[in-house]
């Protein structure tokens, strides 16, 4: 892995004198092979200023063939890719230790693992597995990372939530919970890290269409769920999956969106603390907002999936279509 001068040098400025201010950043991203990983690695490499030095990890190597194919001429000049498996504590250390100084100006915390379905019938080890990936591998990282940032007085930290990590989703207990658990850490951490100089944001995603929802609601739809009762079972099979299929249908983004507002959050000067990126689920956000009780969510949301069904798919397409915003917000 090149450091800050050989990179300069590889792209043809040999003699050009290097002054840090301008020197590319490093950008460590977890879980690069598909989606929203894949897509913010090859967009920082193509960037036309040539500000981003990409270190582009993932688990498994073997699936690196897709990042590779769109990183093109990047790879190997803005963009390498490294083993890193964020459940493992020599993973992080090995990979660490193969980029020059272990200096991270960014790092972006994007693996991450879904679970859905009636709690009666998930493992405790599948919902292990989620904590370990989504949270204590975030944790992980960073504080391999903050050493390092809180030396050099700079630095930021990406964190991929979703908008699960600011209200609980039906029949998503436990994946929303791994999301409110790195919502919680990281705005405590915020508070301290500003007297370093380092920022962190997390980025909150509605629904995206990728591999990680596409295959799971697959998997789901055919699983048998063990020791849950069959009205429960029910509701789970005939009203959330299909409203769920619904809302990503009508409001999903893609992951080349989601990469975009990341890759303007870490070229802003000042990052905010938090981003959502999908207007368009922001009416379904709104809900906890306007009510701290809670009540209003928690009714609405109930109301919309076991009562509304019609309603919630046509108020699905209406946020889709857009014009009920158009004609709220005119220009
Ligand atoms: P994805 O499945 O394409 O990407 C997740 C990546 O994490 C995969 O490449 C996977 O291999 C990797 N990963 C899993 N366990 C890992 C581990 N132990 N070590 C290293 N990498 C590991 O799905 P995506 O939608 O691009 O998800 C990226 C992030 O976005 C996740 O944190 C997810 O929670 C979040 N998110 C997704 C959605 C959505 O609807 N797809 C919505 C909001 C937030």
């Amino acid at each position: 892995m090149g450091g800050r001068s050989q990179v300069l040098a590889s792209r043809g400025h040999p003699s050009r004198e290097i002054n840090m201010a301008d020197a590319p950043r490093t950008v460590l991203i977890s879980g690069c092979s598909s989606g929203i990983g894949l897509e913010l690695a090859v967009q920082l490499a193509h960037d036309h200023r040539q500000r981003y030095q990409v270190v582009a990890t993932m688990r498994d190597l073997g699936k690196k063939g897709a990042l590779e194919a769109a990183a093109g001429e990047a790879l190997g000049q803005t963009l390498t890719v490294a083993q890193l498996d964020v459940c493992s504590d020599e993973s992080v250390a090995q990979c660490l230790s193969c980029i020059q100084g272990g200096e991270v100006d960014v790092l972006v915390n994007n693996a991450g693992v879904g679970l859905v379905g009636p709690l009666e019938g998930l493992s405790l080890a599948a919902m292990q597995n989620v904590f370990d990936t989504n949270f204590f591998g975030a944790v992980r990282l960073v504080r391999a990372v903050l050493p390092g940032m809180k030396k050099r007085r700079k630095g930021h930290i990406v964190v991929v939530s979703s908008v699960m990590g600011l209200q609980g989703v039906v029949f998503n207990e436990v994946y929303a919970a791994s999301k409110f658990a790195l919502e919680g850490f990281f705005e405590s951490l915020a508070v301290q890290l500003l007297q370093f100089n380092i920022f962190i944001t997390l980025v909150e995603p509605g629904p995206v269409v990728t591999d990680f929802e596409g295959k799971l609601l697959e998997q789901v739809s055919t699983a048998e769920f063990p020791d849950t009762d069959p009205d429960t079972l029910h509701y789970f099979r005939d009203f959330y999956l299909p409203a769920s299929r619904e809302l990503f249908r009508s409001v999903g983004q893609s992951p080349q969106d989601v990469a975009q507002v990341i890759v303007k959050v870490i070229s802003s000067p000042r990052p905010p603390l938090r981003r959502q990126t999908n207007a368009r689920y922001t009416p379904l956000a709104a809900l906890k907002a306007v009510d701290p009780s809670g009540s209003l969510y928690v009714r609405t949301s109930h109301r919309l999936l076991f009562r509304w069904t019609r309603f919630l798919n046509l108020g699905l397409r209406c946020l889709a279509c857009g014009c009920l915003r158009i004609r709220i917000w005119p220009r």
